[in-house]
């Protein structure tokens, strides 16, 4: 397979991100312009030096991994920059031919006096919207000979409030002092979840719910009753599951959460994972799960590049879940999970995926329509439909330009 071939036939095919943080996938440039406005403290004021000292290739854990969010989520406190945020973050997308994306992120982050989280979301849809509506005016666009930019907007509720990162969350956590920790994660989540309705029923194109935030130590249970308000108001939902956690949390997602889609769901697999004694037969419990989770098309959003950075113990690229995955037919989706953080692309992505897993066409194609298929599209049902079936017609057309390259 020619090296250049593929990485041109992977540019011209239209790609969808269905998990990616907006406060990962920030222009370092605009970074560093904006904390040096806003005189906030950055260890360096060079790319060069934020990519050496905080955006790095490895890293040594998670808690090393989300150093870098720290540092984002203080620029984004006011909606101008939000805007500028989220507009550059739908170009990048645009300009490697990504046409569908889910920006997520936690809006309780940048709540303050200008901000409540209705307007942390209007300010991010103001500039998605800007970007969507620039491209989508472009000959080839309104033509009809690419398929528009489309968006949706993930809200991700944290699954333990970390201190010291926003004031509003240091403020929950103060003014509910008297209840335990677990109390306060799940009544910052279902307070989410009321602002979601309001601001979705004011027509803002949010269309999920999520739990992000340190797995291990703080179970997705917590926030059931979050989940429970989401899911009676039609929110599609995605967890964060078996990242660091095993088939358990995936389950628990799915029966309790009411989960569409797990975010990385990377420890389906892995019998040593499983610490509840309940479960004798580990492997048969792991079967039936995946066998449901295939059955259901329940798909998951896999980060090779992330999950590499957040658990060094995988090893090399080879040793992931991923083909595993592919082998039982599951439903999978190639994501960024942080542009910035994880110093990657859509592209990147699936060239590593093609490469590493010796992706058939077919395989690769499937990977893309899943994902388009089990999407939160914001529109109705029939509008989905005739989006992704764009998108299919597209594929094709650029796959028949390269008969020969996949197996
Ligand atoms: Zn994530």
């Amino acid at each position: 397979m020619e090296k250049n071939k593929l990485k041109q036939f992977i540019r011209e095919i239209p790609k969808c991100d269905l998990h990616v943080h907006l406060d990962g996938s920030l222009r370092v440039k605009t970074l560093i312009e904006l904390a040096k406005k806003m005189k906030i403290k950055l260890p360096s004021y060079t790319e060069e030096g934020m990519n050496k000292l905080v955006f790095k290739d490895q890293y040594r854990d998670l808690p090393e991994y989300i150093q870098g969010f720290g540092y984002a989520i203080a620029v984004m406190q006011n909606p101008e920059n939000l805007e500028r945020i989220a507009y550059e973050f739908a170009w990048d997308n645009i300009n490697e031919g990504v046409c569908y994306v889910e920006v997520r992120f936690a809006p309780q982050f940048h709540i303050n006096k200008y901000m409540n989280i209705e307007g942390v979301i209007e300010a991010v849809t103001k500039g998605m919207d800007k970007a969507k509506s620039e491209y989508n005016n472009t000959q080839d666009v309104v033509s009809g000979k690419f398929p528009s930019f489309e968006y949706g907007i993930i809200s991700c509720a944290m699954r333990s409030i970390p201190l010291g990162v926003s004031d509003y969350f240091d403020k929950f956590i103060e003014v509910h002092s008297s209840s335990p920790s677990s109390r306060v994660n799940s009544l910052a989540s279902y307070e989410l979840v009321l602002a979601m309705i309001k601001a979705r029923d004011n027509g803002l194109p949010l269309v999920g719910f999520d739990l992000a935030g340190v797995e291990a130590g703080f179970p997705a249970g917590e926030h059931r009753d979050a989940y429970a308000l989401a899911h009676r108001n039609f929110f599609k939902k995605t967890v964060h599951a078996g990242e660091a956690y095993g088939a358990e949390s995936i389950f628990q997602a799915i029966t309790e959460l009411h989960a569409d889609r797990i975010g990385h769901g990377y420890y389906l697999f892995s019998e040593e994972m499983i610490k509840s004694r309940i479960i004798k037969d580990k492997k048969e419990f792991i079967n039936r799960l995946a066998q449901y989770i295939a059955d259901r098309r329940i798909t998951i959003e896999v980060c090779l590049t992330s999950n590499l950075q957040t658990n060094p113990k995988i090893g090399t690229i080879k040793d992931h879940s991923f083909r595993k995955m592919l082998d039982y037919k599951l439903s999978t989706a190639i994501c960024t999970d942080n542009r910035t953080v994880s110093k990657t692309t859509v592209s990147k992505e699936l060239e590593l995926a093609v490469k590493n897993f010796n992706l058939t066409a077919r395989e690769l194609k499937n990977c893309m329509i899943y994902g388009m298929k089990r999407s939160f599209y914001p529109g109705s049902y029939i509008e989905k439909r005739g989006y992704v079936r764009h998108i299919i017609d597209f594929y094709e057309i650029v796959e028949a330009r390269y008969p020969d390259l996949l197996p």
